[in-house]
């Protein structure tokens, strides 16, 4: 199976399943993976939600702040499921 380096978290992904279809790029897919992307679609998403009528270049700034933001909130997240998982995995003692 081949890999590929994502453009975004630099992760190294299965190619071509873990990127989406792209016409504009040369070789037809993303050069971000698809968990990047979902990010960046639900970040933007927020974006046009809080501020429907903001300047456009006022949008593209804040854009990239707000994908931050998520990618930060997204992590948090990951690791607060992962710590409740840990008293899960210690082991019961029966003494
Ligand atoms: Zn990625």
């Amino acid at each position: 199976m081949s890999t590929r380096i994502c453009g975004r978290c630099l992760n190294e992904r299965a190619y071509p399943d873990d990127f989406y279809r792209s016409s504009r790029m040369p070789d037809g897919r993303m050069a971000i993976c698809k968990e990047c992307e979902k990010t960046r679609v639900r970040a933007v998403h927020r974006v046009y939600q809080q501020k429907p009528r903001r300047k456009r270049g006022a949008v593209e700034r804040t854009e990239e702040q707000i994908i931050r933001d998520e990618e930060k909130r997204v992590a948090a997240a990951n690791e607060r499921a992962f710590k409740k998982l840990i008293p899960i995995e210690w082991p019961a003692r029966k003494t």
